[in-house]
């Protein structure tokens, strides 16, 4: 990564065509006079988490476990998480408690990641001053099927409700000081704080609907 960058094109298939898109990528790397390139690829990836991510015995680390963002860039951090609460469990743990340790492990992690892809949902979808159709399409109709999606008895976690409480806390008029320091999963408050107030066009950002 010192000798080399990396561009990336995020693009919605049922807004844009390939061929728009290379052609406004290609103007793109015209303007920062890239000339030469060792690969190019277009690839699908779908958004999710792993509902077992531990079971004990296996651990799904990584993009294995689960992938929510475009830019990946939380996707170190879980990780390291995963590996952490893993190694943790296995070499300080005695192994009697594997069959009640690895439930709550696994629960722990969807968890977390659930609250961060809720918070970068919240931040792609409502948080682009850009009005274009792509980001239309995901605060219209992507973002609008986040509690369906977070729903606690789909998703057996209490994920929604922590996001909620986070997106209440920004939206009180005084935040109690014990509070300052609240993180919902990798965000602290103050990422909330930012995002509700610095980015958007979107006038109904800050209630989280
Ligand atoms: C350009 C870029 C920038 C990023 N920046 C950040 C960042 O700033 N912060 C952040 O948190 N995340 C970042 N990410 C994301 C992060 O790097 C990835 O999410 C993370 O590396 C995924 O780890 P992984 O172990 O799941 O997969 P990988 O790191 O992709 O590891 C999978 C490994 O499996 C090997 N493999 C694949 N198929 C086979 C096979 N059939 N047999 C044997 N081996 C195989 C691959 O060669 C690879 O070594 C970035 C990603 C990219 C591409």
């Amino acid at each position: 990564l010192t000798a080399h960058t990396s561009y990336g094109y995020i693009f919605n298939r049922d807004v844009s065509s390939q061929a728009e898109v290379e052609a406004d990528f290609d103007a793109l790397l015209a303007v920062d006079e890239v000339e030469e390139f060792e690969q190019r690829a277009v690839i699908s990836f779908p958004n999710f988490v792993h509902r077992q991510i531990y079971d004990g015995a296996v651990a799904r680390i990584g993009n294995a476990a689960g992938f929510f963002e475009p830019l990946e860039a939380t996707a170190i951090v879980i990780a390291q998480l995963q590996v952490g609460m893993v190694l943790q469990m296995r070499l300080n743990r005695p192994v009697e408690h594997r069959e009640r340790d690895a439930p709550m492990v696994n629960r722990y992690l969807i968890n977390y990641m659930l609250c961060s892809g809720l918070f970068v949902g919240w931040h792609y979808c409502c948080g682009s001053r850009y009005d274009s159709e792509f980001w239309r399409y995901a605060r219209d109709h992507a973002w609008p099927k986040y509690r369906a999606a977070a729903d606690p008895e789909a998703v057996d976690c209490d994920a929604l409700r922590k996001f909620d409480e986070m997106v209440g806390l920004i939206n009180r008029r005084v935040i109690d000081k014990e509070d300052w320091m609240r993180k919902c999963a990798v965000f602290p408050l103050s990422s909330y704080a930012q995002i509700a107030q610095g980015l958007g066009c979107y006038p109904g950002m800050t209630n989280g609907h």
